[in-house]
């Protein structure tokens, strides 16, 4: 995502940091002592801007949420909406997915959303898509046993490379939607990227993945 440099982003996220969580490693396996009670965490990768991982927080007062996003300038929107919110059950990381292994423990996570994430459509770029086999390893490490993966994108490419990358890696894909606000589908929690894609017409692709034992 291109995004408009905000050099005071750093200073306003160092301000928060009961909310922008540093270090992430040194909480691997006590995420729910920040946020004072014992309760299922769901996690958001790539979480842009925070109209979900908010929205999400708001409509499930009884989850544990985190949101990750390695930009600052992008991060520093999702902040404010917490602020704004007064949200106690979110906290954000302003931090690299790839290292999700180091920052929480295993089965320390009950479900993960990949909204829109960046599709990386060049095939010597494969290894970046957040489906990727490496990335799926580590969900699987930090997933708890009836964990899972809820993807959305409207990007068919992404989409299709998913869906083979869980079925490959031996997973079982369940409830895939090819047009997700036609569909029957309740308590959808809009996006940024899916609310400007949708008004564009987009069709909205979406599926949740497990593992199997
Ligand atoms: N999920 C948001 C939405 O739907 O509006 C944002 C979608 S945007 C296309 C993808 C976001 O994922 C970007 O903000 C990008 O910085 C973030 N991202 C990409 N790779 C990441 C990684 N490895 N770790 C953390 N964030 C990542």
């Amino acid at each position: 995502m291109r995004v408009r440099n905000k050099p005071w982003a750093k200073d306003k996220i160092a301000k928060y940091p009961k909310i922008v969580i540093k270090n992430p490693q040194e909480h691997a396996g006590n995420w729910n002592r920040l946020f004072n009670r014992s309760a299922p965490i769901h996690l958001e990768i790539g979480t842009g801007k925070g109209k979900f991982v908010t929205g999400m927080a708001k409509a499930h007062p009884d989850i544990n949420f985190i949101g990750i996003e390695l930009q600052e300038s992008v991060i520093v929107s999702a902040l404010d909406k917490c602020l704004e919110q007064e949200l106690d059950n979110v906290k954000l990381l302003n931090a690299d997915a790839r290292e999700l292994s180091e920052y929480f423990a295993e089965s320390e996570i009950s479900a993960i959303y990949l909204n829109f994430s960046d599709p990386w459509p060049k095939s010597r770029h494969e290894k970046r898509r957040l489906t990727y086999h490496t990335f799926l390893a580590q969900y699987q490490y930090i997933l708890d046993q009836n964990g899972q993966i809820n993807l959305k994108t409207d990007n068919q490419g992404l989409f299709e490379y998913s869906l083979e990358s869980f079925s490959r890696y031996g997973m079982l894909i369940k409830n895939i939607s090819l047009d997700l606000h036609n569909s029957s589908f309740e308590g959808n929690v809009t996006t940024e990227y899916e609310e400007k894609f949708s008004k564009k017409g987009q069709r909205i692709y979406r599926c949740e993945a497990v593992f199997r034992d």
